[in-house]
């Protein structure tokens, strides 16, 4: 049976740095809307064309339009053994919208670690994030996850930069967005018995420790 983990939290709360370390552990595939967006958006296809303002503004993208296109991506070949999912679902529609592919795929959510954050952490997180260009769109920060060689991605040699929507006034939007939108999803799959929470302050290597643990005890 498929195994699906969906991982919560603030914007910079480390989704995707834990998500691509989980992924590689379990050999699940890792999927990221957010990566699926901006990767939509630098190939230019009609996708990226009708989300690239949304993105910039830091608002979030319908919801018909978002599932539809993670609908696709899980019923690729690549997620047969499932998937650690970051950043979808954002709203409850999108959960309800998860439950019913998950079980088309033969699977279920099986653990929602909710990677907990405190304010001043996160707003230092996400202005030293830097990306790179390649289509891994690998992840680091100038202070607690520098590359080797400065501006340059470790894994494909790719030149880093700076997203766009992680400058102040963005950010804020984004926040405000997680709060009415995704802050729901909490109560929610706490209900379901299968949240557990994660202390995302801590640096890299613990956070992972304590996330793989959780992984190991799921049923
Ligand atoms: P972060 O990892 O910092 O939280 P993401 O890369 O997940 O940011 O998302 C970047 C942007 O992509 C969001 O601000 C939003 O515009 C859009 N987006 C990503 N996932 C979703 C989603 N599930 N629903 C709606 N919009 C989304
Ligand atoms: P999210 O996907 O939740 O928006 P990211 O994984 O992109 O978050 O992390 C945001 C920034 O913080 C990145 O620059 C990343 O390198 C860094 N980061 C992630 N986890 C930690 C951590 N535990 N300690 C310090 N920095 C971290």
């Amino acid at each position: 049976m498929p195994v699906y983990l969906v991982l919560i939290g603030l914007p910079g709360a480390g989704k995707g740095t834990q998500a691509a370390l989980l992924s590689k552990q379990h050999g699940l595939a890792h999927v990221s809307s957010g990566d699926l967006f901006r990767d939509n958006i630098k190939r230019q296809t009609p996708l990226g064309q009708q989300v690239e303002a949304i993105l910039k503004r830091g608002d979030l993208v319908p919801d018909d339009v978002t599932i539809a296109m993670v609908r696709d991506r899980l019923k690729n070949p690549e997620c047969a053994r499932g998937a650690v999912l970051d950043g979808f679902p954002r709203t409850p529609a999108q959960a309800k919208a998860l439950e019913a592919m998950l079980t088309e795929l033969g699977g279920r959510v099986n653990l929602v670690p909710y990677i907990q954050v405190s304010e001043p952490v996160l707003v230092e997180r996400l202005t030293g994030r830097w990306t790179c260009k390649g289509p891994g769109q690998h992840v680091y920060h100038l202070k607690f996850n520098p590359p080797k060689a400065a501006g340059v991605c470790d894994v494909d040699g790719t030149e880093l930069f700076q997203r766009p929507d992680d400058r102040e006034e963005t950010v804020k939007n984004r926040i405000a967005e997680y709060v009415a939108k995704t802050s729901p999803l909490i109560e929610h799959y706490r209900s379901l018995g299968l949240l557990v929470e994660i202390n995302g302050d801590q640096a890299i290597e613990p956070v992972t420790a304590q996330l793989l643990a959780a992984v190991a005890g799921a049923k």
